[in-house]
């Protein structure tokens, strides 16, 4: 029989180890080396067998065992120490208290959170990357509050059936054993928020707090007793519904979400979120939730929308469609009619998620469409993954060129502590001086090529151990009671270049790639001399068939007696795996279709280990690859068809790894050293880990996007929110009267007849405004490279100037029309070559945060 609900019985801890409680209570022990180590000494079979989880580390333990620790007085002085280091950690100043202008409080939101395999809460990228946004901001010292649910299940258990099909499991988790603290009120009653959904129904959640370092999490639970039978199941699993089920999380993520904030921030005292960022469309709901707030507080609509959208940031994370949320119209509509939102009018709502662009479907809410209406700031999460979505929404802003879209980008970045190997940070501190593995001197001669290699022949002993201990394991639990093959003994060699390839099992991350020829494959396994061993995992999405074929392929080649020494894999992909397994390869595998893998983030784990890329041009790696830190496999953009492009993309795989990387990898100098490969191996650490770090990414968020939204919402709020009243009513004339402005005439003059670099170009357009005045409008002429086709590249604008006394434009000859002006302005021809211009007329505002932010442009002919 199954438990339907499992908690953990704590030994009670002797009074002189309170300090091991608030160490586990804090997950700055995922991250922090001498807490893991300090938690491992308690019981390293223990702490191994339950991937280091302290909580339940201090379930397990024996009293008697803990007794002794309590009269050990140097066990005790240095766990009391710990708990000091951590006190001095959380109040310190860091980076973010050496600005000036930046904002008081952030709100961060996402459907889930990567922080330790201790809280499973997370399916892949997106949530690990919202785990180590929340590491690096507590390390830089923001005032960050991440805001998610807690699943019951979490995300699934993937085992492996004989015949390779994935099996999922969902073991139901215990708040009671996990790092966890109920939200509760003064008088100690939990602290609840609740939504009024259709039919008279209410939905309730509690409000877990998760301590990351300085930074707290919040997480909405439905599985109280307060809700009815089918409401407590909202929180039931991450991604595990569709339709309506997904609908109500979200509407919790974004509507409870808020709410669960205001009751914390309340109740301790903390200022208000100034910032708002939502990590994907998930979350879109919260504006809602804002917007519904200003409205009770006397504003329209139309004005709340703007002081909402001036202090609120979205993340766009995949150019897939898949992975973008859209709901049933009349789904949304049946939601957003009741009281859901006091004074929110479902019809604005549904304007919000209209895919009213060409190539959108009338019936949907788009949950990514509505994020960008919600937030005037908005990213995608590398350069390329920037550039693929603003062609990719460029719907939104019709008129524009893609390339003017308002979506910059932040490339995404790794935890640096959570994601380096012990044994590299250790080398790190004893030979070049520091814990900051990003900012320690790999190139230089403070560290000898012999002494990385040989630790990074450890890790890779430690992923073949722990690879033949997971095999093991699966394989037991599969077949009870019997003994497990004896070639697992053989499973991997710790001396063979180690291949790793482990991601979530979407079609477009290509799985099976590597099996495009599988005799060469084979031969590439099996070489006599410059053999490769290849490392998998992943987890398919539960409902999707085709993934799981995938997986079932890979397995069943893996299952070859001729090769199933070097290529295997790992069921059950999670942190804990990834620790060792990025850490214990040579060469990091990644072969997405591209331009489909936004960033990508395994491959940056990887690199801070020095472990070498072999990637399509794709995410990251297309701005990061300089030649000495990996390969780049070419993308085959002009095959005919699907099955071409990966047999070329494949073959070109193949190629590297025969004819570059295995022969790099065997060419050993006098001492068995692979100097070729160290020198890879140092400029990848030396170049790539300060860029790669989440320190990096929190940074530019801070600068680029929070710090601009804060202000942008104060100085809408400002004056009981007289700007986005003043914003809300001018766009409002602005967008009526828009279909009256055009661009009549353009003249330019002032070159010589050659023109040259440095020449000024005199440009002159008159303009038709019809209602609107020349403040309203920026004229621009815009101008850059023109290419064949006449589309203009490597634009840049110039502002013109209206002419104060239109009058002189009439004496001067220009025809001057009812309502038109003149603008003027000049160009300095900077770059040899061809040169195009045009000119547009764009709305004018000081709190607008870009040029196309409203969609309208009139533009010469
Ligand atoms: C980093 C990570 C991912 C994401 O990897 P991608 O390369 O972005 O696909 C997924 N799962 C786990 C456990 C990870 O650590």
């Amino acid at each position: 029989m199954k438990a339907i609900r499992r908690f953990t019985v704590r030994t009670v801890l002797p009074a002189s180890l309170s300090a091991l409680d608030e160490l586990a209570a804090n997950l700055r022990w995922s991250w922090h080396e001498p807490t893991r180590r300090l938690f491992a000494e308690i019981d390293p079979q223990i702490w191994q067998s339950i991937a280091g989880d302290p909580v339940a580390l201090l379930g397990a333990v024996s009293p008697a065992r803990l007794e002794a620790l309590a009269g050990d007085a140097d066990f005790v002085a240095r766990a009391n120490a710990l708990r000091d280091d951590l006190a001095t950690y959380s109040s310190e100043p860091r980076w973010y208290q050496s600005l000036s202008d930046a904002p008081a409080h952030i709100a961060y939101f996402s459907p889930e959170f990567g922080i330790a395999a201790a809280l499973p809460q997370y399916s892949g990228g997106l949530g690990i990357l919202a785990g180590d946004h929340l590491k690096s901001a507590s390390d830089l010292g923001l005032p960050l509050t991440g805001i998610g649910l807690f699943y019951r299940s979490g995300y699934f258990k993937q085992s492996i059936s004989a015949d390779g099909w994935q099996q999922e499991a969902y073991p139901v988790l215990d708040p009671d054993g996990l790092p966890l603290t109920l939200t509760r009120h003064a008088d100690g009653a939990p602290a609840l928020v609740s939504l009024a959904l259709p039919h008279g129904r209410t939905l309730h959640a509690r409000i877990w707090q998760v301590v990351v370092g300085r930074v707290t999490l919040l997480l909405l639970d439905t599985d109280i007793p307060e809700n009815e039978d089918a409401l407590r199941d909202v929180t039931d699993r991450l991604y595990g519904g569709g339709g309506e089920h997904r609908l109500l999380q979200e509407v919790l993520l974004g509507i409870g979400g808020v709410r669960a904030l205001r009751i914390w921030t309340e109740l301790t005292g903390r200022p208000e979120a100034e910032v708002f960022h939502t990590n994907e469309g998930h979350a879109g709901f919260q504006g809602l939730e804002r917007i519904s707030t200003l409205i009770h507080d006397g504003l329209t609509f139309a004005e709340a929308l703007q002081v909402v959208r001036a202090g609120t940031v979205f993340t766009t994370h995949t150019p897939v469609p898949a992975g973008i949320d859209r709901f049933d119209k009349g789904l949304v509509q049946q939601y957003f009619s009741g009281e859901l939102l006091p004074g929110v009018d479902v019809w604005e709502v549904l304007a919000l998620g209209t895919e009213n662009y060409p190539g959108g479907s009338d019936d949907v809410f788009n949950m990514a469409v509505m994020g960008l209406r919600l937030g005037q700031h908005a990213n995608g999460v590398s350069q390329l993954h920037g550039e693929v979505s603003r062609g990719m929404f460029n719907g939104l802003w019709p008129g524009f060129d893609s390339s003017d879209v308002p979506i910059t980008s932040v490339t995404n970045g790794v935890h640096a502590p959570t994601w380096t190997d012990p044994q590299l940070l250790e080398l790190s501190q004893r030979k070049l001086g520091t814990s900051d593995t990003t900012a320690a001197d790999w190139a230089g001669p403070g560290v000898s090529d012999a002494e990385l290699w040989a630790v990074r022949n450890r890790m890779r002993a430690n992923l073949v151990a722990d690879a033949r201990r997971r095999v093991t394991a699966a394989w037991h639990e599969e077949n009870p009671g019997a003994s497990a093959p004896a070639w697992f003994d053989e499973l991997l060699d710790p001396e063979v270049l180690t291949i790793g390839f482990a991601r979530r099992v979407p079609t477009y991350k290509r799985l099976t790639l590597m099996l495009e020829d599988e005799a060469r494959l084979t031969a590439l396994l099996t070489h006599k001399k410059r053999p490769i061993q290849i490392v998998i995992a992943g987890k398919s999405h539960p409902a999707d068939e085709e993934g799981k074929r995938l997986i079932q392929k890979l397995v069943r080649f893996t299952q070859d007696p001729e090769v199933r020494r070097r290529i295997v894999f790992l069921p059950n992909y999670d942190i804990a795996m990834a620790q060792v397994l990025y850490p214990g390869t040579d060469v990091w595998l990644n072969n997405p279709l591209r331009p489909l893998e936004a960033c990508g983030t395994s491959g940056m784990k990887a690199a801070l280990n020095g472990v070498l890329n072999l990637s399509i041009l794709d995410g990251w790696w297309n701005e990061y690859y300089d030649g000495e830190d990996g390969w780049a496999i070419p993308s085959a953009d002009a095959a005919g068809d699907a099955a071409e492009r990966d047999k070329l993309e494949a073959e070109a795989m193949y190629d590297l790894i025969e004819n570059q990387i295995a022969p790099r990898f065997y060419r050993r100098d006098s001492n068995g050293v692979p100097t070729r490969w160290m020198a890879n191996v140092r400029h990848t650490l030396a170049s790539l880990s300060p860029e790669l770090s989440a320190d990096r990414m929190v940074r530019e968020y801070v600068t680029r996007l929070y710090t601009p939204a804060a202000k942008a919402a104060e100085a809408i709020t400002a004056g009981d929110y007289a700007g986005g009243r003043e914003l809300a009513a001018w766009k409002g004339v602005v967008s009526g009267a828009w279909s009256g402005v055009s661009v009549v005439h353009v003249e330019s003059g002032g070159l010589a007849r050659v023109p040259q670099v440095g020449d000024r170009l005199h440009v002159r357009a008159q303009v038709q405004l019809g209602s609107l005045k020349p403040e309203d409008v920026a004229v621009e002429v815009v101008y850059g490279t023109s290419r064949e086709g006449d589309d203009l590249v490597n634009t840049a604008t110039v502002e013109l100037a209206p002419l104060e006394d239109d009058a002189v434009a009439t004496t001067t000859g220009a025809i001057v029309l009812d309502g038109s002006h003149t603008f003027a302005g000049t160009v300095t021809l900077s770059r040899p070559g061809s040169f195009g211009y045009n000119v547009r007329v764009v709305p004018k505002n000081e709190y607008l945060a870009n040029p196309a932010e409203m969609g309208l442009v009139s533009v010469a002919h």
